[in-house]
């Protein structure tokens, strides 16, 4: 398991194969070839990519 790239918090939920969310935040964690793909949920139930706000580094991760 990982932290959310954005909190670091460790309160992340499974919603679907390599899908997770993150309750605190509430924000959508992808894991795509050793990276998290972020993405916020809008109002209106699109996603938007928040990987801009973050470096590679900090959303690698090891499985
Ligand atoms: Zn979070």
């Amino acid at each position: 398991m990982f932290n959310c790239p954005n909190c670091q918090s460790k309160d992340i939920g499974k919603i679907g194969i390599n899908q997770y969310y993150c309750w605190n935040c509430f924000i959508e964690l992808t894991t795509s070839n050793g990276l998290i793909l972020t993405h916020q949920v809008e109002e209106d139930g699109s996603l938007s990519s928040l990987d801009d706000l973050f470096d590679e580094d900090e959303r690698r991760f090891i499985l």
